[in-house]
């Protein structure tokens, strides 16, 4: 938590649940990642926290912008982007809203099917294409899974067709998952991103740029590596794979760029047992995964919590949010503390959760309003 944000609950004691995001924050990592990547270009991944003085911060700062619809494209074009920083990078697009992107001027699209790419060849004409691939998210605490990609071969095969369509086969992309804890994936999945620029190149494509997607982290519970560490994994399998030749690169941070400056200040609405006596408390809170806090789903995301009587002596407790679905508990199995003094309406904030919250919170699941977010 800032000093800027503790001065802003202070100061004007919001009404809770609400998310307040430090923009100062927001640049802090937009210039760390510049300062560490500099061969990086950087589009923010929009879908993180589309906050609107958070697109406008970033796009002042000279960010591109990676989004996944249309709704994402006219926000970044509200914040001033030039269609040139803006990518579509969902690789799941009806054809229409590709239509309305090459429309405004938008010239860069994902894929990886051969029915996207033909959409994609009938709606934006002579487009950049790049082919996003299946990699390991072992080591991610929010895997994207088998959602996204296809082989490195038939990705081969798809690009070559992109050219026959009319594209401009640009490159190739990967995601090795969220908040992905070991270091080792980006290795392998800029090896198979060069064998790509290879075997393309006996084709006489020549592919320009790997977009290395998102995965950088936010400060959870558990301790990360820090930025720099994974800059230097990132430039080290960029320079051991490619040699000289180095692409364009291309990377679409979300979580590292948004995650830290947001803390949710959540009231104690009430802490109760099960049975008499019972050691374990239930501690609900006014937010919980419908109120934002979705990604705590599989108990994968463990925020730090903070409480007005840290470093008294606690006990284990089960965190829970106030709706009346049985889903609606955010860590049981996952060992949390709190102190014996912790009381109804005590404040109790959430940290590193300016990102995949607000846009997560559900409109009026049992009449609890959105997650009000507050940029300052
Ligand atoms: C979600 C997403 C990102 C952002 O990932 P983070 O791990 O939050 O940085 C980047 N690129 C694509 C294509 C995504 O879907």
């Amino acid at each position: 938590m800032t000093a800027k944000i503790a001065r802003f609950l202070e100061d004007t004691q919001p009404p809770t649940p609400c998310l307040v995001v430090d923009l100062d924050v927001v640049e802090e990592s937009y210039r760390t990642l510049r300062t560490v990547l500099p061969l990086a270009r950087i589009f923010y991944a929009v879908k993180a926290n589309p906050a609107a003085p958070i697109l406008d911060r970033l796009n002042g700062l000279g960010s591109s912008f990676d989004t996944a619809s249309r709704g994402e494209i006219e926000m970044c074009l509200r914040a001033g982007a030039t269609p040139d920083r803006i990518s579509f990078g969902n690789t799941i697009k009806k054809e229409r809203d590709i239509a309305f992107a090459y429309e405004a001027g938008v010239r860069l699209f994902a894929f990886d099917s051969a029915a996207e790419l033909a959409k994609i060849a009938a709606a934006a004409p002579g487009a950049k294409v790049f082919c996003r691939i299946l990699v390991e998210c072992e080591g991610a605490e929010w895997p994207l899974s088998k959602k996204f990609g296809c082989s490195p071969e038939m990705a081969v095969e798809l690009l070559s067709a992109a050219r026959d369509l009319g594209l401009d086969p640009y490159g190739v992309s990967f995601h090795v998952g969220s908040q992905q804890t070991n270091l080792g994936q980006w290795d392998s999945a800029v090896g198979r991103a060069a064998a790509m620029f290879s075997v393309l190149a006996e084709r006489d494509i020549a592919l320009k740029m790997v977009n290395l997607g998102g995965g950088f982290p936010a400060h959870y519970r558990q301790g990360v590596e820090p930025i720099e560490r994974y800059a230097d994994v990132v430039m080290t399998a960029i320079t051991t794979h490619f040699g000289n030749d180095l692409p364009e690169i291309i990377i679409e941070p979300g979580r590292s760029m948004v995650g830290d400056a947001g803390v949710i200040q959540s009231e104690v609405v009430l802490i109760s047992t099960k049975e008499i006596g019972d050691e374990k408390r239930w501690v609900y809170l006014d937010v919980g995964k419908f109120g934002g806090l979705a990604e705590t789903m599989d108990e994968a995301i463990k925020y730090k919590l903070r409480t007005p009587h840290d470093g008294q002596v606690g006990g284990p407790i089960v965190l829970a949010g106030p709706t009346c679905d049985s889903a609606d508990i955010l860590y049981e199995k996952t060992e949390y503390e709190m102190p014996f003094a912790l009381k109804i309406g005590d404040k109790v904030e959430i940290l590193s959760t300016g990102a995949y919250t607000s846009t997560y919170s559900a409109v009026c699941f049992n009449g609890f309003e959105p997650l009000r977010t507050y940029c300052i």
